[in-house]
């Protein structure tokens, strides 16, 4: 059933993302008959960061040992590609090679393989000479290679997931925007600009709008949405088969963002990017966008200064490379020397739902909060691609019976 209002539903999840889709999937796959509602504001399914990432089916080694993102990342590698399979979305395991650049880079490649065995993951550590024979294009002084990271379209993911939901019995409502929460002792009422849609639970998986979701629920909301641009070139289709493995520079540990990298994607092409600039607007993607209340609300927040103080140099270096071609082009030549500003060509941007504390800290991994019938999603970035369909198990877990 698609863009009907029922009178009443056992689930209503929020946000058609691929962590909003892949929950309503999951309910109508492990509670059979439940009526299912999968609500988002826009037309369609999957237009936010799902729809403007990088596509990489990531591996997990970065992340603490513990953590959400470790646990469901792994999962989801497997997860991924067998969702893939079963419903003919291309995906390829390319392997991924962390280059370093530098003596500190190199020295951090024992840390990250070790990290890497700590989440059961398969890395090796290769040397110069090693990296040249495996990526000719390619200069640094070592690598680690981690074989099993790969590449696909999450877009299709998110809309096949949308369209089984719906072949499943779920009721599918695009252009319906949640303007507010109403939790009653026998239910929860959203007021959305399609009229009120009622429900047992209701699960809110609003990516960057997380934080106003939230507080619709009443939630005492010690965090605020801070939007990343991400920003890419496409490197020009001659040229496309410059490396054979995605091709990334050593992160800075502090940072949830993982450096401009080059990026294979599963309809042949190769782009580089994304950098990470403070966005003035969550979901306006051409560069210079404001939006006047996202605007507001990253001014008025005490993070977001904090932030900005801890990372002056790396803040002026990402809006400096953001402006200037020749700048951005120069982080990808440490690694790539023989990329030319010719080879690359700008592309829409992806804007990254960051949640950053009062203090400025970056909340790294994910997060659930809940009421006595709302559970909400409010922090899943990078890799929640990745992992959606193993969060989505997750939640469903948490609702219970
Ligand atoms: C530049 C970039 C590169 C990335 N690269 C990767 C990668 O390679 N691999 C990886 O695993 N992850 C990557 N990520 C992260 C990944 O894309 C996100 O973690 C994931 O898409 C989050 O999914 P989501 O469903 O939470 O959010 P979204 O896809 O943003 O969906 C949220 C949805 O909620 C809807 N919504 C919000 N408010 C309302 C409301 N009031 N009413 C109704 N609907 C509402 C929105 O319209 C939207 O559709 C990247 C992200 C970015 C930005």
């Amino acid at each position: 059933m698609s863009g009907a209002a029922q009178d009443r539903y056992d689930y209503a999840v929020v946000g058609g993302g691929i962590v909003g889709a892949a929950t309503a999937y999951e309910l109508s796959r492990r509670r059979p008959g439940s009526r299912i509602a999968l609500l988002d504001k826009e037309d369609g399914f999957g237009v936010h960061q799902t729809g403007h990432n990088s596509g990489v089916i990531h591996s997990g080694i970065y992340y603490a040992r513990g953590s959400l993102k470790a646990e469901l990342c792994r999962a989801g590698v497997a997860a991924t590609e067998r969702f893939a399979d079963e419903n003919g979305v291309p995906w390829r395991r390319t392997g991924k090679l962390l280059v370093a650049t530098s003596a500190p880079d190199l020295a951090r490649l024992g840390d990250l393989r070790a990290r890497a065995a700590a989440n059961g993951i398969t890395a090796y550590v290769l040397s110069a000479a090693e990296l040249r024979e495996r990526e000719p294009k390619v200069a640094g002084l070592g690598a680690l290679h981690i074989p099993s990271t790969g590449i696909t379209d999450y877009r299709r993911i998110n809309e096949r997931l949308a369209a089984l939901v719906e072949r499943a019995g779920g009721t599918l409502l695009p252009r319906t925007r949640l303007t507010g929460i109403d939790e009653r002792p026998g239910e929860v009422v959203l007021e959305t600009t399609g009229g009120e849609v009622r429900a047992e639970r209701a699960v809110l998986c609003a990516g960057i709008q997380a934080d106003r979701v939230a507080r619709m629920a009443g939630l005492d909301v010690d965090f605020a949405m801070v939007p990343f641009r991400g920003e890419y070139y496409d490197v020009r289709p001659e040229r496309a088969d410059l490396v054979s493995t995605l091709i990334y520079p050593v992160p800075d540990p502090d940072l949830p963002f993982l450096g401009v990298h080059l990026t294979l994607s599963v309809d042949g092409g190769l782009n580089v990017g994304p950098n990470a600039v403070l966005g003035l607007a969550r979901e306006g993607y051409p560069k210079f966008s404001v939006d006047a209340r996202d605007a507001l609300d990253v001014a008025r927040f005490p993070g977001t200064w904090r932030v900005a103080r801890a990372n002056v140099r790396t803040g002026a270096r990402e809006l400096w490379n953001s402006m200037s071609k020749r700048g951005y082009l120069r982080l990808c030549q440490r690694y790539c020397p023989s990329l030319t500003l010719d080879d690359l060509t700008p592309r829409e941007a992806g804007i990254r739902a960051q949640a950053v504390l009062r203090d400025g800290s970056f909340v790294h991994d994910f997060l659930l909060r809940r009421t006595p019938r709302t559970l909400h999603v409010v922090n899943a970035p990078s890799p929640a691609a990745t992992s959606a369909l193993p969060i989505a198990a997750r939640i469903v877990d948490e609702l219970g019976e």
